[in-house]
């Protein structure tokens, strides 16, 4: 689940390794290790906690060599140890691996491999992997490895070395994502293209079930079942400046910060103003194909699954197709019916989001059309639907996603404007539709100078113990949003509800020291909104209000109040997240939570 990194080449390994892990470090750990080969010997150094406590063991014990594999573990078997932090050695210690993922049968093949002598000093999946390819090995790493997969049900993205042959290492994966990195006399193996962006940006991604066997100036994928392949060599879209966090103190905040830019690439090329529509390059449908979909269905997880919900609102408003979202998880394991006219959307930043993809793999099987809507160029979701859209978005590091949202809610609102345009939507509201759209970046500018005030109210409420966040129609996403992103950086529990839905419970939880945050900016249900606003404050519980600049009436109502400029209704979203991504960004902060690297959390999530 976590980060990958392997070098072989002519600089020092220890240095190459650690500085891809520490870039590695957004995605979410909780340990770390390298092994390096040097002399015929194996240098294996790994830590619990963050890479600087790698690194102060480095310090202590330097390694050497020109070829070595680091990992960030996420631990999913085992508890967060220096035992169980990868890399794990084979039972004659000759082979070292590193893994992201699961191993589902390993209590079996363990059971055997402790019957037939094996000695165990982890109590990882990943460890019974070592041994098993150690088990297979006669000479040569890649068919050892190539030998052990066979047996392994489960996820993997690896890399394996043996002492015995510092000219190389072996890579594979399967759901796990992991691609190689081509360099000048050195090549490298990563899970993440910005770990080695900084050497190169020349990469192949590898598919499910392929191996690699890397050298220093060559490398040769195959299958599983040893067939070549030929590989596609692709060129990496963004600079390694971009994974810099500049003048930022975290990467959440500079990203937060993006938004206008992120909007106006998602924008950029996209909007046909001679026909008030917009245009999808990548959907890889004919026009009577989009007017032959009769229903659309967005599946996601997490905060893409919010916008996915953005988007259920603006596709039935705007195109009249009606929509659902569903959380993948469920969405792949449920017998959905889909029939030919339906549409499936998969939503992800990372596209390796392991149960979107399989959502993805189901619907396929069954013989839909997939599309994606994906950040990562080259992830394996982009390389599987059978079409979609970029993002653009460029690298999102902060665990908890904004800017990537913020991308995906402008793409849904700009095929919502396609989809309606072959209908019923008018040209005129089409018009007024994305000439507003085109406003919103210098809208967002106008909130996120707002950010010291936030700041301040942030300041306020920081030691609650739980929020509630409320509203009503397209904002009701953005209520679900805003009480995620407060979760999962500041660790405060917060709930997300429809806000006439809170009578039906959660104004049980309403006191004076529990803050209600509503979505209220000026639009069609603003009077019914503000009727919710009065039950909070009958039962003394503090209220902080997103209003519409100049309106004073909400604003009277409020303890405090978080402004947005006034836009569109269906656009409201793209405005009404941004103050609360900053509020939660500001109160995290001020409990000295690590924003950039939440406890518990991954970054891409793939297991499931
Ligand atoms: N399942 C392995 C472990 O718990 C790998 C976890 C990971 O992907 O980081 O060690």
């Amino acid at each position: 689940m976590c980060g990958i990194i392997g070098y072989i080449g002519t600089k020092p390994a220890p240095n190459v390794i650690l500085e891809g892990l520490r870039r590695l470090e957004y995605r979410g750990y909780d340990s770390a290790g390298i092994v390096t080969l040097n002399n015929g010997q194996f240098e294996l150094r790994k830590k619990t906690g963050r890479i600087n406590d790698l690194a102060a063991v480095l310090k202590k014990s330097p390694a050497h060599g020109h070829t070595g594999i680091g990992h960030t573990r996420w631990a999913t078997h085992g508890a967060p140890t220096d035992a169980n932090a990868h890399p794990h050695l084979d039972q004659s210690g000759k082979i070292a691996l590193v893994h992201n993922g699961v191993i589902e049968n390993h209590q079996s093949l363990k059971d055997k491999l402790i019957a037939a002598g094996h000695q165990f000093l982890s109590q990882t999946d990943t460890e019974v992997l070592a041994h098993l390819i150690g088990n297979f090995y006669k000479g040569d790493l890649t068919e050892a490895v190539r030998l052990a997969l066979k047996d392994i049900v489960g996820t993997y993205g690896i890399a394996c070395v043996h002492v015995d042959h510092p000219e190389i290492i072996v890579g594979a994966r399967r759901g796990s994502p992991l691609l190689l990195g081509i360099g000048r006399n050195e090549n490298f193996l990563a899970s993440d293209v910005s770990a080695i962006i900084a050497h190169t940006r020349r990469v192949v991604y590898l598919n499910d079930f392929e191996l690699v066997t890397l050298t220093r100036d060559d490398f040769q994928v195959s299958t599983i079942e040893a067939a070549t392949v030929t590989p596609q060599v692709r060129e990496v879209e963004y600079a390694a400046e971009e994974v810099e966090r500049g003048k930022f103190p975290h990467y959440m905040l500079k990203e937060i910060f993006e938004q206008p830019r992120v909007v106006e690439n998602a924008l950029r090329g996209r909007i046909v103003h001679d026909e008030a529509t917009a245009r999808l390059g990548g959907l890889n449908l004919s026009p009577a194909d989009l007017r032959a979909v009769d229903r659309i269905i967005f599946i996601a997880c997490g905060t893409a699954l919010h916008a996915g919900m953005v988007g259920k609102y603006v596709l039935e408003e705007l195109a009249r197709i009606p929509t659902e979202t569903d959380y993948a998880s469920e969405f792949r394991y449920r017998n959905s019916p889909i029939d030919k006219h339906t549409l499936v959307f998969a939503i992800s930043q990372s596209g390796e989001t392991i149960d979107t993809l399989a959502a993805v793999r189901e619907c396929r099987r069954k013989g839909h059309k997939t599309l994606g809507i994906v950040n990562s160029v080259g992830s394996t979701i982009a390389r599987e639907v059978d079409g979609g859209t970029y993002m653009h978005a460029g690298p999102e590091i902060g665990v908890a996603a904004t800017k990537t949202f913020l991308s995906q809610i402008t793409i849904l609102t700009l095929l919502a404007v396609l989809m309606g345009r072959m209908r019923h939507l008018a040209s005129t509201r089409g018009a007024e539709i994305l000439k507003e759209l085109e406003t919103i970046p210098g809208k967002i500018e106008r909130i996120l100078q707002q950010t010291d005030a936030i700041q301040k109210v942030a300041q306020k409420y920081c030691d609650a113990k739980s929020f509630l966040f409320l509203a009503r129609q397209f904002n009701f996403p953005i209520a679900l949003e805003g009480a995620l992103k407060l979760k999962e950086i500041s660790y405060i529990h917060a709930e997300g509800y429809p806000a006439a839905e809170m009578k039906h419970g959660p104004i049980a939880l309403v006191d004076p020291h529990t803050p209600s945050v509503f979505i209220a900016p000026r639009n069609s249900v603003s009077d019914k909104t503000m009727a919710n606003i009065e039950e909070v404050k009958a039962r003394k519980g503090p209220v902080i209000v997103v209003a519409t600049e100049g309106d004073t009436a909400t604003a009277q109502k409020a303890d405090d109040v978080l402004y947005i400029p006034d836009t569109n209704e269906c656009l409201q979203p793209l405005l009404t997240v941004i103050p609360l991504q900053l509020l939660a960004y500001h109160i995290a902060v001020a409990r000295g939570c690590d924003v950039d690297k939440p406890r518990n959390l991954a970054k891409s999530v793939t297991v499931e």
